[in-house]
């Protein structure tokens, strides 16, 4: 076992004696891992590359809780999907601003800022484009849970509740349909 090497918490270390060690224990979540679990960053004054006293998924974690994190997350990776698609973009950062303040627009649950990079939570937002193909422009785009996302893109909106319906009764929920006009 290697973990007797392991260094003491970290700020006992200096910076740069941390970047040369491999293993470092996270103050978090009190786990020790390798150094590639933890993100490099530059000191504004010198410039010096340092590596982050918390590991990669605390550091996500910590950063999630504020709404502009999500607003430049979202953001960038809807422009970049668009652009690698080659469809239209037209969103705004202060569309995505107003959308995440507000809640899910499919279920009304309000929307989870802490998620982890691995596994997001069921609750994270994502952009759901209502007409796949008109591309990412306010009429075509709404906020919802990234669960339902997954669930109706990849099943769509009727076969997905053709399973989520019966499974609902099963579990001893009423619930009650009226069918569409
Ligand atoms: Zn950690």
């Amino acid at each position: 076992m290697n973990i007797r090497l392991c260094p003491p918490p970290t700020l006992l270390i200096s910076g740069h004696l941390r970047s040369i060690l491999k293993y470092y224990e996270c103050p978090d979540c009190h786990k020790v891992m390798e150094s590639t679990r933890f993100y490099w960053y530059r000191r504004k004054r010198t410039g010096v590359p340092k590596r982050t006293p918390r590991c990669k998924d605390c550091e996500i974690y910590r950063r999630s809780s504020s709404v502009d994190y999500h607003v430049n997350e979202l953001y960038n990776q809807t422009k970049r999907r668009s652009r690698k698609k080659g469809i239209k973009f037209t969103l705004t950062k202060e569309w995505y601003r107003i959308k995440l303040n507000g809640s899910c627009e499919l279920s009304g649950v309000p929307f989870d800022f802490h998620s982890k990079k691995i596994s997001p939570s069921a609750r994270a937002a994502s952009v759901d484009r209502i007409v796949p193909a008109k591309g990412y422009i306010q009429s075509n785009c709404r906020l919802i849970c990234i669960s339902l996302n997954y669930l109706f893109s990849s099943w769509g909106e009727e076969d997905a509740l053709g399973i989520v319906l019966p499974y609902l009764r099963q579990k001893g929920f009423s619930v009650e349909t009226t069918p569409d006009e």
